[in-house]
């Protein structure tokens, strides 16, 4: 809520907004596949209770600051917090917790629980939604600002916590993403789990974001405290890990697997690793490239 206060002096009035609203959206990746979930089952609700403490946290620092929480996994990507449907009614309040946090809690958990029954077995490792999780964000934080009053405003987040390996083939929706997101002003954070993520990284680069890779799992709750909990303003002034040197490959259309080099059509910028007659994507006709031609002036150099 923004405060308007009648300047003493002009008799104008001013919009103050001391406590501007902040909007965090955590995407938590649950899908079973990955690594580290693998080797120890436990380790999901381990990072899942730091993830919750660190809602939290967020939602500690200003009583006006707002929580998403939604769940990756390999079949579907969901709202665990808010509840789109009913409140749950069966959360009983804890002596000495906030209610607020009760509330957070036991619906995040009592969600993914239902939502990894629901979930179809899988025999071999599949690929997490990510990208398509982050786009549900990213509508999510559209939605919110649409219902404002006008002149109201509200900074937005999105943290990623993930510890599977990236994957090529959402290439175009992960670009698409962090371009919007780049145009809403909305702050794409990622923490690594796992593995380094270079299409990530550079979403993160794009937005303005932090961008993360733990060194060990233990310390969850504290990275997550000390790297995501300040709002992006506030980071400027902490002393925060540097930022490492982003990895710019685009993958290719035609294998999704990440170039150096490549052939980019000039109608409608697909990437392409080899040479095609035809633009898969666009259908655009090109003639064959000569190669032939800077080969015979080397050979004239040389003569
Ligand atoms: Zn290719
Ligand atoms: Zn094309």
């Amino acid at each position: 809520m923004s405060i308007k206060q009648q300047d003493a002096n002009t008799g104008e009035e001013r919009v103050s907004d001391p406590d501007l609203e902040s909007l965090l959206v955590i995407i938590i990746d649950t899908n079973p596949s990955q690594r580290a979930i693998r080797r120890n089952p436990h380790q999901l609700t381990q990072s899942l209770d730091s993830i919750v403490a660190f809602g939290n946290a967020h939602l500690m620092q200003k009583s006006n600051n707002k929580l998403a929480v939604i769940a990756c996994h390999h079949h579907a990507t969901q709202f665990l917090y808010p509840n789109p449907g009913k409140p749950l009614t069966e959360i009983r309040q804890v002596d000495g917790q906030y209610e607020a946090f009760t509330i957070v809690e036991k619906t995040v958990k009592h969600k993914l629980a239902q939502m990894i029954t629901s979930a179809p077995k899988i025999s071999a490792p599949c690929e997490s939604l990510l990208a398509g999780s982050m786009s549900m964000a990213l509508c999510y934080i559209a939605r919110m600002n649409r219902n404002k009053l006008p002149g109201e405003k509200a900074h937005a987040r999105i943290l990623v916590v993930t510890g599977s390996n990236e994957c090529a083939a959402q290439y175009m929706t992960y670009m698409n993403v962090f371009f919007t997101a780049q145009k809403q002003n909305v702050v794409i954070d990622v923490c690594a789990l796992d593995k380094s993520l270079s299409l990530l990284q550079q979403g993160c680069d794009i937005t303005g974001g932090q961008y993360l890779r733990l060194p060990q799992l233990d310390g969850l709750l504290q990275y997550l405290l000390w790297v995501f909990l300040p709002d992006p303003d506030t980071r400027s002034k902490l002393v925060l890990p540097p930022a490492v040197k982003v990895d710019y490959r685009a993958a290719c259309f035609c294998h999704r697997e990440l170039i150096d080099i490549g052939y980019v059509c000039s109608v409608c910028l697909s990437i392409f690793c080899k040479f095609s007659p035809i633009c898969t994507t666009c259908h655009t006709v090109f003639k064959n490239p000569n190669p032939i031609a800077p080969k015979q002036k080397k050979k004239k150099l040389k003569g």
